[in-house]
Parts: C-alpha cells; structure tokens; sequence
C-alpha cells in the first residue's frame, strides 16, 4: 500500500500483521531472509509532510521519509554536529541514499551510529498511533536489540535534534573492519566548556550491548581537566583520561563478543576511543567558548 497522507498510513497500519517500509535498506533483507513475513507493507514515501527537515525554535526536525544522505548534504545539519559527523558512518552512499535517519531509529540495530547519536544528543520521536500522537525521549525509546517503544500500529512520524550550544563540542568515533561495514564499537559524545574546569560530557557507547548505553562522565572529565588545566595538551588530557575510560568499558560493554570480535577487545576498543574523543571533544568545546568569550569583548 502507499497512502499519501499519515492518516491513511494508520489505518493501513491496522491491518493484522503490516509492517512500514521506509528506506527498505534494513527491511527488505530481513524479508529476503525470511526473518520476517509482513502481510502488507506500508510504503510510507508518498506522504509529503514526512520528507520535511527543518530548523525550528531550538534544534531540527527530520520527518520519517528524510534520507540519511538527505540529511547529511543538508546545511540544516550544521546545527547538530554530532549527527553531521556519524552520518557518512553509515555503510554506503547507496545504503544512506535510500535508508532513512528514522528507519535507522525503528530498526535499533546495537550497533547503529544514529540510536547513539539520538540518545547523546537527547532527541525526541514523534510517533502518531491510533490513539493520537505521543512524544518519547531517545534514551526511553531503545528497549532490546532491534526492539523499540514503537507499537505494530504506529508510525514514528519525526525525530528532533535539540541545537548544539556555543559551548559545546562533540567527539564520534567507531572501528569497524571495512568501511561501510557495521561497528565493532563506538562513541558518540557531547561535551560542554562552560565552566572549563567543570565541564559537562555525556557519552553513549555503541555495538556493546543490547542497546546504546550512556553515561555521565562529567566527574571523570572534570577530574582530569583539574589534574593539568584547560590548555594541557589534548595527548596529554588523553592520557590521564584512560584510567577512567577503562572503567567505562568495563561497565558498559556486555556483549558475550561474537566472530567479529570478543568482550575484552571490545572492550579495549571503547577504552582507547572514549580516552580519545573524550580528549577531543572537551578540545573543541574550549575553542567554541573562547570564541564566544572573544565575541563578547
Ligand atoms: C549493506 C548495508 C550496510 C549497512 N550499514 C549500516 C551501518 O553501518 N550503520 C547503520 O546504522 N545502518 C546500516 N545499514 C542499515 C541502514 O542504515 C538502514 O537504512 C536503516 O537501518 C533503516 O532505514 P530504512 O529507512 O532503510 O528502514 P526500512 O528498512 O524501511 O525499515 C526498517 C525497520 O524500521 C521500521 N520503520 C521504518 N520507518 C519507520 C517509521 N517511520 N515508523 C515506524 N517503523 C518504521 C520498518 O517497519 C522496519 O521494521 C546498512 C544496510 C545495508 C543494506
């Protein structure tokens, strides 16, 4: 079926077993792997409202048929950093040409980048359902692997990115085997400067477990920023930070491992990652806040 407004969609969505496609990239393997066996697919690119990206008071919103490659080309994008970074993750131009940032959040694949960019980012979803619309965080909206609030009757309608502040800078990071490939681990993160010495930094780690896992490090950043100051080299910042980034892995990192890769590398992995983009990102964030301290003079 392919209604062409959002209406339609939800009473096509009411027949036993539909499903929505979207981009198809995540669907139709599962359908030629016979995981799945819709009765109906909802094609939902023909309603035009969905295929809106748009800035708004306070951050952007992009409508369920936005393609990722869409999104990654559009200047909108230059207001969330983080999701401008984790983008040209996403396995092929082809895959990002066809895949939607929405179906990507539906799908919930553990080792997404964007239902870890979503949760660090503290966007919101707007899914309509029988009984009307209903707005849910991010970190609320990942329950298992591949497995959502989302219920067989609804439809995920937008997903908003709140705007990066002045103060803020950000650090993504995965390790994959081959380009394109999906990530053994990574990290997405936002860290704010606004007090130098106290900053703020949250991290969300990817392909470590059922669903992305995020932490507040803002005590660990902080204790090390306090160890040699704000204008210690970023190297330096990196590796004062590794005792506590080894925590980190040891506490986020569940995943029996696989043929990719085990636990403990796994492990090593979002060690040597988190240190880095941590160091990193707390780097640019002082950069963004002496340029607004300078404008300000
Ligand atoms: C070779 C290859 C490599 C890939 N590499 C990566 C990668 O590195 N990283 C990564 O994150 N992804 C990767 N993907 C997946 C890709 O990002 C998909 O596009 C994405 O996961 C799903 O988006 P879609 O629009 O294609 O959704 P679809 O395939 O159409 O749908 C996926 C699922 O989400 C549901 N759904 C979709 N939209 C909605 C909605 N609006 N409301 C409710 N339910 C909805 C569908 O019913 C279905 O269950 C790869 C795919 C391929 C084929």
């Amino acid at each position: 079926m392919r209604p062409g407004n959002v209406t339609d969609v939800l009473s096509e969505l009411r027949r036993d077993g539909a499903k929505v496609i979207a981009g198809g990239q995540s669907l139709v393997p599962v359908l030629a792997m016979r995981l799945a066996q819709p009765t109906t697919l909802v094609d939902i690119n023909a309603v035009e409202e969905l295929h809106t990206l748009r800035t708004e008071p306070g951050g952007v919103r992009l409508g369920a048929a936005v393609r990722q490659r869409t999104a990654q080309r559009d200047p909108a994008i230059a207001e969330v950093p983080l999701l401008g970074m984790a983008l040209p993750w996403i396995g092929h131009r082809e895959i990002r040409s066809r895949g939607t940032v929405c179906g990507s959040l539906a799908h919930a694949d553990p080792a997404a980048e964007l239902p870890a960019v979503a949760i660090c980012m503290e966007a919101t979803l707007t899914i309509a359902g029988p009984k009307g619309e209903r707005t849910v965080d991010a970190v609320d909206f990942f329950t298992a692997a591949m497995t959502t609030t989302v219920q067989p009757e609804e439809l995920i309608t937008s997903v908003f990115f709140p705007r990066a502040t002045e103060t803020q800078g950000f650090g993504f990071a995965e390790i994959a085997r081959r380009h394109g490939d999906f990530a053994l681990s990574g990290v997405a993160i936002r860290v704010d400067a606004k007090d130098r010495m106290r900053p703020s930094a949250r991290i969300t780690c990817f392909g470590i477990s059922d669903i992305p896992r995020v932490r507040d490090v803002s005590e660990q950043l902080s204790a090390a920023v306090g160890r040699d100051g704000p204008d210690a080299p970023e190297a330096r910042l990196r590796t004062v930070l590794a005792a506590a980034a080894k925590e980190l892995a040891a506490d986020v990192v569940d995943t029996g491992g696989d043929e990719h890769g085990s636990q403990a590398y796994r492990r090593q992995l979002i060690t040597a990652l988190a240190s880095r983009e941590l160091a990193r990102a707390y780097a640019k964030a002082v950069r963004a806040s002496s340029h607004t301290d300078e404008e300000k003079a």
